[in-house]
């Protein structure tokens, strides 16, 4: 039987040097931790990497990170994509993605994509709301957003699109909002990033001065983890949320504050969790008083995510379930096929 391979990734930082535009929250060499230049042999790169893929179990893909790869100088982004095809053309890797911006989309831009078979494209769409795009002087608008994703789907690409938590002006309505709207364009993936203020910024300036109150990590977890939820329900991938650890996450010198967490992702899908089985045993309406074990049927690898952090979920399930009169219950969490992001429970 032929089994579904793994995938692999080779990403490629490719910061926006010179870059016109003034993002508040942006500092490109911080957010991407490089200092290389986007001019430069990609080949070796591949070449160590690929090293250490086995082809026979993984499914390889390039990924030019790290700015506004259709934004770079146009010679340097088609002799990237030619040598990053070359890959694509011999077997070695089977797709090409690239983040952008979505005023850095058009139909010429697309065509090159096109020629140089990329397959994803992944937007910085931030947020849906202009008034947050603006305070965050991030150059677009929505309606440039908008356009962008309709073209990017008619040629048939696969359209991610990545948001942002906790951004100046930005509400938690605005952001459920931003992620229907990535749903509703037609988005198949997405990454989800909570604001962290990095050294330099102007958001760093301003949360000094007082104009932005940065985001707790209770806050960041809350707010981008009722994002995650429509995301789950509409069937788009979620494939990141938070920065990478390795994005100079841990340095004081780097980061002045915000959603600076090692396991922020882990976090927000240990409260999605949460709330699923508290859905699950209101459904129920109402509780056996007797029971003495709650079993939480979870899918296989979702174990820790479910018990929570500190076991902070199994704490509040019991108090929950202690103010249904439930009291001293022993929760048990079972692996089973489930799909992620789905539970089921049951007392005994
Ligand atoms: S985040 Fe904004 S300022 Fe930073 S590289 Fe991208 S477009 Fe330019």
């Amino acid at each position: 039987m032929n089994k579904a391979k793994k995938h692999a990734n080779i990403p490629i930082f490719i910061p926006h040097e010179g870059c016109p535009n003034d993002c508040v929250f942006c500092n490109q060499r911080k957010i991407t931790g490089t200092t290389l230049p986007a001019d430069r042999d990609i080949r070796p790169e591949i070449e160590e990497a690929l090293c250490t893929i086995d082809p026979d179990i993984y499914d390889t893909e390039i990924a030019f990170f790290g700015g506004s790869f259709t934004g770079i100088c146009r010679s340097t982004m088609e002799r990237l994509l030619a040598d990053a095809y070359e890959y694509v053309k011999c077997g070695k890797v089977r797709t090409i993605r690239l983040s952008t911006r979505p005023d850095y989309i058009d139909g010429e831009i697309l065509d090159i994509l096109s020629r140089y078979g990329v397959r994803h494209i992944e937007l910085g769409i931030q947020s849906a709301s202009d008034k947050v795009l603006s305070a965050c002087r991030r150059g677009h608008t929505f309606e440039q957003t908008e356009r962008a994703c309709r073209l990017i789907n008619e040629r048939g690409f696969i359209l991610g699109g990545q948001m942002m938590t906790g951004l100046p002006s930005s509400t938690p309505g605005d952001e459920i909002y931003t992620a229907r709207e990535i749903c509703r364009l037609g988005a198949k993936e997405t990454r989800i990033y909570p604001t962290v203020v990095f050294r330099e910024t102007e958001l760093c300036n301003m949360a000094q001065n007082g104009e932005y109150l940065p985001l707790t990590i209770g806050d960041a977890v809350s707010r981008t983890a009722e994002c995650l939820k429509i995301f789950i329900r509409n069937g788009v991938k979620v494939l990141r949320v938070g920065l990478q650890s390795g994005e100079n996450l841990s340095d004081p010198n780097e980061v002045f504050a915000g959603a600076n967490h090692p396991a922020l992702g882990e976090l927000c899908e240990s409260a999605v969790y949460l709330d699923l089985i508290k859905e699950k045993i209101t459904q129920l309406g109402s509780v056996p008083q007797d029971a003495k074990t709650l079993t939480v049927f979870a899918p296989c690898g979702e174990t820790s995510k479910i018990s929570g952090q500190k076991k902070h979920n199994k704490n509040e399930i019991s108090r929950i379930l202690s103010e249904m009169g439930c009291r001293n219950i022993n929760i048990k969490i079972k692996e089973t096929q489930l799909e992620k992001y789905n539970v089921d429970i049951k007392f005994s």
